[in-house]
């Protein structure tokens, strides 16, 4: 049976790479080994070609021929020297994932004889195919951009990001060329376009107002920092073979919780199971060679349930990275016969995943503006800069909700495990405290930390030292895990986004309202230093700046429980948006306020782009909830119903024979009508959901939106009911006859 396959398969150990004596490599020798980096570059090209290579680069304009022919070559031999016989524009189309068209290095030219009747192969790579190409690309989701006769979408190498070696088939490895994917009148058609955009728009306005307060600074730009915590569970292949809607939707569409699941708390931390453990160090050997800092694991809250984290990067990288490493464990653990399930909520009742987005900004000499530093009541820049984010978070609040909304992380979100529909941000005592102070025009109420702590170790006392806090605002952040939107000590944690989507998109939203933000404070402080006829502001126009936008951006503080009753009615009392639906956050995408700062204060998008986006993920909300419906109609209809009938067959005999021989079939028959009325009421949540995937396949329209809301309405609750009668038969059935892995062969078989 399927269990003991699981339990008897192969175990799979790979041998952690050594030096020629013996020893083991250090990780950061391994480290960025198939990455064509900078450095590696500069080896292998002639220094004006780099030189020249670099100066482009920074001006993003255009590579020229000769240095792109120069750079295709150099990587070309480069690559094949680790086995590359393909190379691969690799490129993030707005479907959540990555996509990649091998095509070889072979070439043939015609031979050198008078009839050239013979050709030569040559391996070869030139400059314009490393710029440019043009992948078939009409079936990627455009939202109506391209229209059928002008399906062209080209991708272009993103020079600053590096090209990889990854491992291909049967020994061979393929050359990825990062790139960003445009149509043929330069709309963005993916996700890395619009985050680059929105990095060059947030260095713009974040370096002046670094300047404006600091002239001595002489910022040249800012970038923005992200480092991505990416929860998974890992299910048995052997298991999740035998659930069609596990391989279909990414989720359980049926399933009882176990006895025992994740009561008893043991799990989060605990030791990791020898299987996970040799995928995770797999995975981690190999995002070492790609360049991927991963430097955190653990188990999570729910059994089966992971988590990586890497150190932290400039964010296109950071977004690069997080989506290869999605890769990457997903091949990883195919190996070792698992499946990583993204999903955000793979099993009804027990915990989701996220992907905490851990997000800061840092100056070209690598200072972080977030820091609070040792007094953050004296660091104006700081307090600036924080504001600027509450007030980001205050004019946009919807259209993060936009950008983490989806059919999945919809059942993780506001589930008494993740953050709610309701944006807000969470800050801590110290630095409530610090913003109160200032605003009241008090002194600081001493938050002194006991540097010394006395512990009592039976009966004697051991004077313990207990750590010296490197700067206390980073550990006086006490945790407040329901909050979706936190200061964790020197950055934003943003969790409400889900674990299966890409990052990008969240970002760069989050980039675009702090630019504006950022805008609005550097205008508010020109304005007050030209009021008191100064040049630059002074250090008392600074505080009339900070007082003014503590008062401005209160309402969206909160630092208690964001799962309680009471904040949904409090956030309604403060005129905060409450936003329940995906469909309902959709509509907020263009919405006037926002698509104004989206197209016309910052320019990250065109109107027709994000009309287009628009669309794309209300189309996707739409399919997604019809593809679990249909799924759910295939899985009742064809296994559950089937093995329900067979289950009543063999009582129904049984109760019969007995009869016949004279014997009491009391038993038989109460289970018989304990079954009969649950098989009944199944079989009518099947016909009601038959018909709204009908209803909802009718509906479909131009109205993109409408469509979505159709799906949200009537869909799936009809899902939801279809499941809780599925489940209540689930305890009743013989578990012989029931034909899917149930939760605790699921959950606790790795
Ligand atoms: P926590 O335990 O509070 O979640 P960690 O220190 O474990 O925080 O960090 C979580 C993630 O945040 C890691 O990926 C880390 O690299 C990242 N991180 C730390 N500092 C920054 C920063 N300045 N900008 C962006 N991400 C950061
Ligand atoms: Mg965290």
């Amino acid at each position: 049976s399927a269990l003991v396959a699981a339990a008897t398969g192969q175990k799979r150990e790979i041998q952690y790479p050594r030096k020629a004596d013996g020893r083991a490599r250090y990780p950061s020798e391994i480290f960025g080994e198939n990455v064509f980096t900078l450095k590696t570059m500069a080896k292998a090209l002639p220094k004006p070609i780099f030189a020249s290579f670099l100066k482009q680069r920074r001006g993003r304009q255009n590579l020229d021929k000769t240095t792109a022919d120069s750079i295709a070559h150099a990587v070309r031999v480069w690559a094949m020297d680790r086995g590359a016989t393909h190379y691969t524009h690799w490129f993030q189309p707005q479907t959540g994932t990555t996509a990649e068209k091998h095509d070889a290095f072979l070439s043939l030219v015609p031979s050198f004889t008078p009839g050239g009747e013979e050709v030569t192969a040559l391996d070869q790579f030139s400059g314009s195919q490393l710029l440019q190409s043009e992948p078939d690309a009409s079936s990627f989701p455009s939202g109506g951009m391209r229209t059928t006769f002008e399906a062209r979408g080209y991708t272009i190498w993103d020079t600053s990001s590096s090209m990889f070696v990854q491992e291909g088939p049967n020994g061979t490895s393929i050359l990825y060329v990062p790139s960003v994917y445009i149509s043929y009148n330069g709309d963005a058609l993916d996700e890395k376009t619009v985050l680059l955009r929105s990095n060059e728009v947030l260095s713009r306005a974040a370096s002046e107002l670094v300047n404006l307060i600091e002239p001595e600074a002489h910022v040249s730009h800012v970038y923005t920092t992200l480092g991505t915590e990416q929860e998974f569970f890992l299910v048995d292949r052997t298991m999740y073979a035998l659930r069609p809607d596990l391989k279909i939707t990414g989720r359980t569409l049926v399933g009882q919780l176990p006895p025992r699941h994740q009561q008893l708390e043991d799990h989060y931390f605990g030791r990791i199971p020898s299987r996970v453990m040799r995928v995770i160090s797999e995975l981690e050997l190999e995002c070492l060679k790609l360049g991927i800092p991963i430097k955190t694991r653990h188990n999570e809250v729910a059994p089966g349930q992971f988590e990586v984290a890497p150190i932290f990067e400039e964010a296109s990288a950071a977004v690069d990275h997080n989506l290869l490493t999605m890769d990457v464990l997903h091949k990883v653990a195919h190996r070792h016969n698992l499946r990583v399930l993204y999903h955000e909520k793979p099993f009804k009742g027990i915990n989701g995943s996220g992907k905490h987005c851990n997000w800061s900004m840092s100056t070209s000499r690598g200072e972080n503006l977030l820091d609070p530093t040792v007094r953050p009541e004296t660091n104006h820049r700081f307090i600036l800069f924080l504001l600027a984010v509450l007030r980001a978070l205050q004019e946009h609040a919807a259209l993060l909700r936009v950008a983490i909304s989806s059919s999945s992380n919809e059942h993780r979100l506001g589930a008494q495990e993740a953050p709610p529909g309701i944006i807000s941000a969470f800050l801590g005592d110290q630095l409530t405290e610090v913003l109160d102070a200032i605003e009241q025009n008090r002194p600081l109420k001493n938050f002194s930390v006991p540097q010394f702590q006395s512990i009592k170790v039976g009966g004697t006392v051991l004077d313990v030292k207990v750590a010296a806090l490197p700067s206390i605002a980073r550990d006086l952040t006490d945790r407040n895990r329901t909050s979706p939107f936190a200061f964790t000590g020197n950055k934003f944690e943003f969790r409400a986004v889900g674990s299966k989507q890409s990052p990008s998109f969240p970002v760069t939203v989050l980039n675009c309202a702090v630019t504006a933000a950022v805008g609005e404070i550097t205008a508010a402080l020109r304005a007050q230093a030209e009021a008191g006829g100064r040049a630059r502001p002074s250090e008392e126009d600074k505080l009339a700046v900070i007082r003014q936008f503590i008062g401005l951006t209160k309402n969206v503080r909160f630092e208690g429980d964001n799962y309680s009753e009471e904040w949904t009615r409090e956030a309604e009392r403060r005129g905060l948006p409450n936003i329940r639906t995906a469909p309902e956050a959709f509509t907020h995408l263009i919405k006037p306020k926002h698509m104004d700062m989206l197209v016309k204060d910052t320019g990250i998008f065109t109107a027709s782009e994000l009309t287009s986006r628009y669309h794309i993920i209300n189309e996707r909300y739409a399919k997604d909830v019809l593809i679990e419906a249909e799924t759910l109609v295939t899985i009742v209809g064809q296994q559950i119903l089937p093995a329900a009938f067979e289950y009543r067959k063999g009582l129904a005999e049984a109760a019969a024979a007995l009869k016949a021989v004279d014997v009491g079939a009391g038993p038989e028959v109460d289970t018989l009508n304990v079954l009969t009325p649950l098989v009944a009421a199944l079989q009518g949540q099947l016909r009601a959901l038959t018909q709204a995937s009908e209803a909802a396949v009718a509906h479909a329209s131009d109205d993109s939106n409408s469509h979505a809301r159709f799906a949200c309405e009537n869909l799936v609750p009809a899902i939801a009911s279809t499941r809780a009668a599925a489940d209540a038969l689930e305890v009743v059935v013989a578990d012989k006859f029931w034909p899917l892995p149930k939760y605790t062969e699921l959950l606790l078989t790795i």
